[in-house]
């Protein structure tokens, strides 16, 4: 990306930021630098912070899920082998088999956790993709070309997290509420999260970060010091899913 274009998302998102005035989404801020100084700051590494003590997702909210699924024209299948999944949710102990003590593990027993495609530093899905349809970009965002996708499902082979979903089925009839900005899928293809790339260029949060009400989850630039994601994660403790994979992966659980 240019500088010139960088300055305008950047500009037009802390526009739009200063407008909506919405938190859990600190992406574009930069840590106090002066508006209109020139030097150049680092790229940004975008992650998602999911803080389980505020999550009420075990209770019965959707709606970071539900937000996601409008957003992106995500459809519904009623039999779970044609199921497709951007951001969905797991019990505790089968998202983190291996972690923590017993203790901890008690404590989060029954709860279930939103989990999305992670964004991994060293994606193994982008290694196998024979045709490039799904590649990394500086900004961290692991990015899938509907178009481009020859539907062999390496990517979901490799996933180890279960985050990539195949369309089985035409998903066009089974979209509940077409969103005319964003493109519908056709049978064939792949398709995952995109930690809402489209609207991080128009200065926005993501939707499933805009639709919590209990500010649970939070978006933002790891390369920023001053960023609220950095902020949690050196003052909590946070958890990843299976880190010891070497995936990096770029979704942090507060505990
Ligand atoms: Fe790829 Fe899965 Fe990592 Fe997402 S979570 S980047 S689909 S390996």
């Amino acid at each position: 990306m240019s500088m010139d274009r960088r300055r305008f998302l950047e500009v037009a998102g802390l526009s739009a930021l200063a407008v909506a005035g919405k938190r859990g989404f600190d992406a574009l801020t930069d840590g106090g630098r002066a508006e209109g100084a020139t030097e150049r700051r680092p790229a940004a590494r975008w992650a998602m912070v999911i803080d389980l003590r505020k999550c009420v997702n075990d209770r019965g909210c959707t709606d970071c899920i539900a937000a996601c699924d409008r957003a992106h024209n995500v459809p519904h299948f009623d039999e779970r082998a044609h199921e497709v999944k951007w951001i969905w949710r797991e019990p505790f102990e089968k998202a983190f088999a291996d972690h923590g003590s017993p203790y901890t593990e008690d404590a989060f027993k029954s709860k279930s956790l939103p989990v999305l495609c992670n964004h991994c530093d060293n994606p193994p899905c982008v290694r196998v993709c024979p045709v490039k349809a799904t590649w990394k970009r500086d900004d961290g965002i692991v990015m899938m070309d509907y178009h481009r996708c020859i539907g062999c499902r390496y990517c979901m082979a490799a996933c180890p997290y279960g985050a990539r979903s195949f369309n089985w089925l035409d998903p066009r009839p089974r979209v509940k509420e077409l969103n005319p900005d964003f493109p519908t899928r056709t049978k064939g293809v792949v398709e995952m999260c995109n930690f809402c790339e489209e609207r991080l260029a128009k200065g926005r949060a993501p939707a499933c970060v805009e639709a919590c009400g209990e500010q649970a989850l939070v978006f933002g630039n790891l390369h920023d010091p001053g960023s609220e994601v950095r902020r949690l994660l050196r003052t909590r403790h946070a958890i990843r899913r299976k880190p010891e994979l070497g995936t990096g992966p770029n979704v942090y659980y507060l505990v």
